[in-house]
């Protein structure tokens, strides 16, 4: 398989979803800059990111929400209709600056990847991931959804076996809800029980090509090894995926405030690993992950072990350069704990298999 791309933009640096937004810390930018200190990318292998345009975004979303979020770009405000109709401007989906043309370029990023993925290969977006966008309307800090334009890019191109695997800490709603009755797309997700949006029960699979993991508070690496082994992988063999759409969102990690999963960084480049060369087509996107430290190590871990590098390597004087000028503004990130700065990869969390992550495989599997 040819050397992967990796998709990003400057836009992640120059905005942000401002005052003290989950969102509003250096994500992308921060494992750019930590991919690059660390040596790992061959600028010719970087693909600047385009911006979707409102025909493509209409591939999915409806015209007038479109519309509604344009004008929210110009004006910084909307009439409280719009903002009811639309989900903007509350519930966690500010209104800023750059409202229109930073989620559209996380999506005109994953539209480049599906295009370069046509003859197959492998491309990241670590901005892409926004799994709770719905097609008329904002939710989760997702405005719009493009796994679901990526997926779709990918059907347009005649692939009719897509597999999306989700391992964000929140259930991807938006991308199992777009595909429930397609059955060219299979989801999966792996997601904190309980835990907002509180869908994706183990019993829902929508219209069948679905499966739902919802795992308990606590969940480690060898519980993450399990799954993937004794579930999802047969899943995805048996389903002769043409492509794999993974959403690596980072909140799962153990370091992250937003939910109670216990994962270390080296389990989503397991997962990373084991799916490279499972099909012919990989796409990796990114999601949610709310530590900025915790988030850059793990997403340039990510690019590390889809070019076979191994990311537990000692940081270059660089690399120590970036993570000792990130900041957060957040009562963890005052006195940030030494592994946050001092090595990519975490200290792995193996445990026990807990009796209901068996019994959860044990369901997956289940015709
Ligand atoms: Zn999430």
């Amino acid at each position: 398989m040819s050397k992967p791309y990796l998709i990003g933009s400057e836009i992640y640096r120059t905005s942000s979803y401002g005052g003290r937004h989950p969102m509003a810390i250096p994500r992308v930018s921060a494992a750019l800059d930590l991919i690059r200190a660390m040596g790992w990318l061959d600028e010719s292998r970087y693909v600047d990111s385009p911006i979707a345009t409102p025909e493509q975004l209409a591939r999915f979303h409806a015209p007038d929400y479109i519309e509604a979020i344009q004008s929210a770009e110009t004006l910084q405000r909307v009439p409280e209709a719009v903002r009811e109709r639309y989900n903007i401007g509350r519930n966690g989906n500010p209104i800023f600056p750059e409202i229109f043309r930073r989620p559209a370029t996380a999506c005109g990023g994953t539209l480049k990847a599906a295009e370069l993925l046509r003859e197959g290969g492998i491309v990241y977006s670590p901005a892409g991931g926004t799994h709770h966008g719905r097609s008329d309307r904002a939710s989760g800090f997702c405005y719009f959804n493009d796994p679901v334009l990526g997926i779709l890019a990918l059907l347009d191109q005649g692939l009719n076996r897509v597999f999306y695997l989700d391992i964000d800490a929140h259930h991807g709603d938006g991308v199992q809800d777009a595909f429930a009755d397609d059955d060219r797309v299979f989801t999966v997700s792996i997601h904190e029980q309980g835990r907002w949006p509180r869908s994706g029960r183990l019993a829902d699979r929508a219209g069948g090509l679905a499966r739902n993991l919802p795992v308990p508070a606590g969940f480690n690496d060898a519980e993450m090894q399990f799954l993937l082994q004794d579930a999802v992988l047969p899943l995805l063999q048996g389903f002769a995926a043409q492509a794999v759409v993974l959403q690596a969102g980072a909140d799962g990690l153990a370091d992250d405030p937003m939910s109670g999963l216990m994962l270390s960084n080296g389990a989503f480049w397991q997962v990373v690993a084991a799916l490279r060369g499972l099909a012919p087509r990989l796409l990796v996107l990114g999601g949610g992950g709310y530590n900025p430290w915790a988030v850059a190590r793990c997403w340039a871990g990510i690019w590390a072990t889809l070019n076979g590098i191994d990311p537990a390597m000692p940081l270059t004087p660089r690399a120590e350069a970036v993570l000792g000028g990130l900041q957060w503004r957040h009562r963890n990130g005052r006195e940030p704990p030494p592994h946050w700065l001092a090595a990519i990869a975490d200290a792995p969390n193996e445990g026990p298999i807990r009796d209901e992550i068996r019994a959860i495989a044990r369901m997956t599997r289940q015709a």
